[in-house]
């Protein structure tokens, strides 16, 4: 008998040739067959008349073929299939082009189903290549037909066959994981059900049912596995921090944290001082002070007798920390260093060794300091700053370098609370929701690629008034291969410093050059040696310019939203009045409605809730980036409602039976799920 780890070449009808394909989709075994769940279905139920079809749009017909289809040679390599079909209610003139065995397949005097894109005239409709299969069968029309994700080689056609005979080789053996309980109380179709209709809906509502069981259930196996990392994690104790009188630190910052850095920090505090390693979240928008709630933690820290460490996704943004961080902390006795990837060996070694004996409190670095060579005398604290664009694995490995040390994520994704929690469940969250005082709004404009040159003029009025401003370059991707960002930016500055900006000065930046270039240029720009950076979305994050005052963003429609808010955040940092403008020749009417959304807002949750809407969550989050198991039918941004309906059945079971004694088919799973992330979660 077959169980979900039967090789799928265990499964009748499915050959060497036909694995092989699968394979390529990582498909292998009959539970991996199953859930490759379709990405989209195509109502195909109705069934029209050949006077109803309306050129232009696609619809399935049924008619009967009036005489054998035709074969005819255009050219070389291109063989054209002709036929006539009919209806009671007129002609349709069908043509398949290099599908030759439909001559011998479609029959004068039988009725088949075609579904495609009706073309022609009123007297004479017309189908190039539909898709046909005779009448009874209703495989691919006449329904709702799954469309899955593919890959080369393997075709609709394959992919549903293909899942059939692995549903009908399983239907016995779906292990039902949701206890019986929870499926009566939430209203949840069986399993078989939902497998079956979330392939081949048998309607609508059929299909309805199985995706709501289906997402209910990766939620609720998704919230288990979660709440049981943050209990495990939690249990570890470590010696709790002592007290310390922050006043010095304070007096020596230019300006009064806000009500919400002090609350941060004291909940920060509160962690390391509980006796159970801080793992917090620190998210805020942009601009809203979060380093100065880490410059807190780590003098907290440091004067608690250990080191601190400081991790930043970009040499620029660690530069800039450090550049930032160390006169005020030096200050207070607190020996800092900065290490990057592009630091000289001899350099390297001898910091490295500072480390190593105790000497350097606090380090501040890029993925440099989860190489193996780094050792500390007494890690106490990790900061990752800007955590979207770490893994949580590579979080822990740099936690595992230390004794359990406390952990402070921050970010600056604004992200909806109930996502946060699933998002991070396994971190306890602060949010920073409210701006320093004096903080300007940044006037953003949409504006059609017309505007180049008023663009233009606008940037050399902002450099006339002393000011800066920031360029995003164009990404043009050249017949589908990526786009070469070298080339993109070094050309853009070119022809700026050639015409329209020929008086000021012209900087480029891109992710190719080296890292000492890439401080250079940031320095040289920081230092207003140069007027204008252009640049690709290098700077996204962290990039603290105060007297840059104006963001340019070219083919603005390739950017997420949260990214445009991220770009945006890049100015308005000092007391100048600062300016956005997105350029964009799109003007499909969805394009249109997310520039109007940053046109209108610059609040960065509000900004995540109308991506979401209007993108879909589908990469927004990127679960597996966060090291997380993938959820391939629940949708986090729609299904919200489910979402806290399976948490509540999960807290509910696991707190009756915290081991999942009574229901050991989700335990598996849940094991399963979270196996490889189990350790690299805490
Ligand atoms: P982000 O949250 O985006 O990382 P930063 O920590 O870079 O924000 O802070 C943005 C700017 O605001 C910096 O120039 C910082 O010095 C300044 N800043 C931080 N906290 C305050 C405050 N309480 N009052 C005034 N300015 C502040
Ligand atoms: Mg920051």
């Amino acid at each position: 008998m077959a169980e979900l780890t039967t090789d799928i070449r265990a499964i009748r009808g499915i050959g060497e040739a036909r694995a092989a394909a699968l394979g390529k989709l990582g498909i292998f075994t009959l539970g991996d067959l199953i859930s490759w769940f379709p990405r989209r279905y195509e109502d195909r139920t109705e069934i029209r008349r050949i006077a109803e079809l309306v050129p232009g749009e696609t619809a399935c017909v049924a008619a009967m073929v009036t005489a054998p289809p035709t074969l005819s040679r255009i050219r070389k390599g291109l063989e054209l299939i002709k036929l006539r079909a009919v209806d009671e209610t007129g002609v349709l003139d069908v043509t398949f082009f290099n599908q030759t065995w439909l001559k011998n397949n479609l029959r004068q005097g039988e009725t088949y189903l075609f579904y495609g894109k009706a073309e022609g005239n009123l007297l004479r409709r017309q189908m190039a290549g539909p898709v046909v299969e005779p009448e009874g069968r209703r495989e691919f029309t006449g329904r709702i037909v799954p469309i899955y994700p593919l890959t080369a080689g393997v075709s609709q056609l394959i992919l549903s066959r293909s899942v059939r005979q692995g549903l009908d080789a399983c239907t016995d053996i779906l292990p039902d994981v949701l206890p019986d309980g929870v499926r009566r109380e939430h209203q949840l179709c069986r399993i078989g059900f939902a497998y079956e209709n979330i392939h081949f809906p048998q309607n609508a509502r059929a299909l309805e049912l199985a995706r709501r069981r289906l997402a209910f259930e990766e939620l609720f196996l998704f919230t288990i596995g979660l709440r049981r990392l943050r209990s495990r994690r939690s249990v570890l104790p470590v010696a709790p921090c002592k007290e310390v009188d922050l006043t010095p630190f304070f007096a020596r910052l230019p300006f009064q944290l806000t009500g919400a850095q002090r609350r941060c920090i004291g909940e920060a505090l509160g962690d390391m001082k509980s006796g159970r390693p801080m793992n917090r979240l620190c998210q805020g928008d942009v601009g809203s002070g979060k380093t100065m709630v880490a410059a807190a933690c780590v003098y907290f820290m440091v004067k608690n007798g250990h080191q601190a460490a400081l991790m930043a996704p970009t040499e620029i943004l660690a530069r800039q920390h450090f550049e930032g961080l160390r006169p005020l902390l030096e200050g207070l006795g607190v020996r800092c260093a900065l290490l990057t990837g592009s630091a000289r060996q001899k350099e390297r070694r001898e910091l490295l060794q500072r480390l190593e004996e105790g000497e350097t409190d606090f380090v501040i670095g890029t993925h440099a300091l989860l190489t193996e060579d780094v050792r500390w005398a007494n890690l106490g604290l990790v900061v990752t700053d800007e955590q979207h664009r770490f893994g949580v694995a590579q979080r822990s490995a740099l936690s595992a370098k230390g004794d359990s040390p406390h952990m402070l994520v921050m970010s600056a994704t604004p992200i909806p609370r109930t996502l946060a929690l699933i998002l991070y469940g396994d971190l306890d969250v602060s949010v920073l929701d409210e701006l320093p005082p004096g903080r300007q709004s940044i006037d953003t404009f949409a504006v059609p690629g017309s505007y180049h040159q008023r663009v233009y003029r606008f940037i050399r009025a902002q450099a006339a008034q002393g000011r800066q401003s920031y360029v995003v370059c164009p990404m043009v991707e050249e017949d589908g291969e990526a786009p070469d960002e070298r080339k993109a930016v070094t050309e853009y500055a070119r022809k700026l410093r050639a015409g329209p900006l020929s008086e000021l000065r012209v900087a480029v930046l891109h992710g190719r050059m080296k890292p000492r270039e890439k401080d250079a240029v940031m320095a040289a720009f920081a230092a207003h040696e140069t007027d204008v950076l252009v640049s690709t979305t290098v700077i996204e994050v962290g990039v603290d310019v105060p007297n840059a005052t104006l963001m340019v963003v070219e083919n603005a429609e390739r950017f997420g939203l949260s990214q445009l808010h991220q770009l945006r955040g890049r100015v308005g940092r000092g007391t100048h009045k600062s300016y956005c403008i997105l350029i964009s020749d799109n003007t499909g009417e969805e394009t249109r409605a997310r520039l109007r959304v940053m046109t209108r807002t610059s609040d960065g949750f509000k900004i995540a809730e109308e991506d979401l809407r209007l993108r879909g969550p589908g990469d927004f989050f990127g679960l597996r980036q966060h090291g997380l198991p993938g959820l391939k039918v629940a949708d986090l941004g729609c299904d919200t409602k489910l979402l806290q309906e399976a948490q509540a059945a999960a807290d509910q079971l696991l707190a009756a039976d915290p081991e999942l004694r009574t229901c050991p088919a989700a335990a598996a799973r849940v094991e399963e799920l979270f196996a490889r992330r189990a350790d690299t979660l805490n």
